[in-house]
C-alpha cells in the first residue's frame, strides 16, 4: 500500500487482535508489531501468533511502524499515547479505533504534538472482549468513520482509508463532534437503555430471577447481548462522550413521557404509527447489508 507497509497495533483485545488478524488475511506481506500493558495478553498474542512480533516496551513497539493503531478503552487513550511518544517516528501516522472522538482526538493531540494524528473508528464489534474474541471478518462490509483534525494532509487520510478498506471497510469522514452526536444515538443511547432495563428486571422484587431468565426470549434477552459488553470499555464512553450521550437522553426521555402518555390516555393510533415507522428502519438496515436478514437474528428454532 502506498507508503504504508508496517504497522503497530497497541492493546490486543477484541478491536487490537481483529486487526491483527485481518491484516495476516488480507495485507499477508506487512508485518504487525504489537503490545498490550497486560502481560498475559502479550503471553496470548503470543500463543495466538497474532503479531510477527509483540515487544515488552511499547515505544520498541511503534519504531519501525508507518501506522500506529492504539486500541485501547478511550480512557487508556491519553497514556498509551504518552507511553509509545518516545518512539514514534516523524511522519507516521498515529490513528485509534475508540469509540468515541472528540475527547481522544484531544488526548492524541496533547500526548503527540507535531505529530500525524487521524483518529478512526471502525463501527464494528460484539459483546466479548479480550485477544480470543477477535477474528479478521470483524471489518467486513461494516462502516469506518475517520475525524482527521483540520489541516490534515488528504494524502495521509487516503493511506489510512486505503488501509481500512483492505480489511473490507467502507470509509466515512466526518468532524468529530458530529461523529459523538451520531454515535450517542446508534450505539451509546442503545447500550445505556439494555443496561437499565437489564438492571431493572434483575432488582424487581415481585418478579423472580429465574422469571426473568425463563421468558427472556419474550425480549428480553436481545438486551442481555448489549448489556454484556464490557464494563471498562462502556464506562469511558459514556464518560467521553457526556455531553452528547446527556443530550440525547433527554431527548429520549422526552419521547418516552409521549408514549406514556398515549399508553396512558388510549390513544392506539399514536402508537400504531410510531411501531409502523421502527418496523420501516429495522427493513432499512437489513436492505443496506448492516444485519442478518433472517428473522430473529438467523436464530434456528429446532
Ligand atoms: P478489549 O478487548 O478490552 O481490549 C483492550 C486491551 O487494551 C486490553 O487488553 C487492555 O488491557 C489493553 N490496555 C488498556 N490500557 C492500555 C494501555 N495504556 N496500553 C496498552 N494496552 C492497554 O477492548 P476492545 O473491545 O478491543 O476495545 C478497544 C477500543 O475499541 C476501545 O476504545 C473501544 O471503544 C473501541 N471499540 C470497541 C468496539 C467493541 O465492540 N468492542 C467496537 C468499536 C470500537 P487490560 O484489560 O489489562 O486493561
Amino acid at each position: 500500500m502506498d507508503g504504508i507497509t508496517r504497522f503497530a497495533i497497541i492493546g490486543l483485545g477484541l478491536i487490537g487482535s481483529s486487526i491483527a488478524r485481518a491484516v495476516a488475511t488480507d495485507l499477508p506481506d506487512c508485518p504487525v508489531s504489537g503490545y498490550d500493558a497486560d502481560p498475559k495478553v502479550r503471553d496470548t498474542a503470543r500463543r495466538l501468533d497474532l503479531c510477527a512480533r509483540i515487544d515488552e516496551d511499547p515505544a520498541a513497539a511503534v519504531a519501525d511502524a508507518d501506522l500506529v493503531i492504539l486500541c485501547v478503552p478511550v480512557g487508556a487513550m491519553a497514556a498509551a499515547a504518552r507511553a509509545i511518544a518516545p518512539g514514534v517516528r516523524t511522519g507516521t501516522i498515529i490513528s485509534d479505533v475508540g469509540s468515541c472522538k472528540s475527547s481522544v482526538v484531544e488526548a492524541l493531540q496533547n500526548a503527540l504534538p507535531g505529530h500525524v494524528v487521524i483518529p478512526a473508528h471502525p463501527v464494528a464489534g460484539t459483546e466479548r472482549s479480550g485477544p480470543e474474541a477477535g477474528f479478521a471478518t470483524l471489518f467486513r462490509n461494516r462502516w469506518c468513520i475517520l475525524t482527521p483534525p483540520d489541516g490534515t494532509d488528504p494524502a495521509n487520510v487516503a493511506r489510512l482509508s486505503a488501509f481500512w478498506q483492505a480489511l473490507g471497510a467502507q470509509i466515512e469522514v466526518m468532524a468529530p463532534d458530529h461523529h459523538d452526536r451520531v454515535l450517542a444515538v446508534t450505539s451509546h443511547l442503545p447500550h445505556l437503555i439494555a443496561y437499565t432495563i437489564v438492571g431493572t428486571a434483575s432488582d424487581l422484587e415481585e418478579v423472580t430471577q429465574s422469571e426473568v431468565i425463563k421468558y427472556s426470549a419474550g425480549g428480553f434477552r436481545d438486551f442481555t447481548r448489549i448489556a454484556a459488553s464490557d464494563p471498562t470499555m462502556w464506562r469511558d464512553v459514556f464518560l467521553g462522550n457526556r455531553e452528547a450521550v446527556l443530550d440525547m437522553l433527554q431527548r429520549f426521555s422526552e419521547d418516552l413521557s409521549a408514549l406514556q402518555r398515549a399508553i396512558r390516555w388510549g390513544k392506539g393510533d399514536e402508537l400504531f404509527d410510531l411501531f409502523s415507522r421502527t418496523r420501516d428502519v429495522r427493513r432499512s438496515i437489513v436492505e443496506q447489508g448492516q444485519d442478518d436478514p433472517r428473522e430473529d437474528f438467523g436464530r434456528t428454532h429446532d
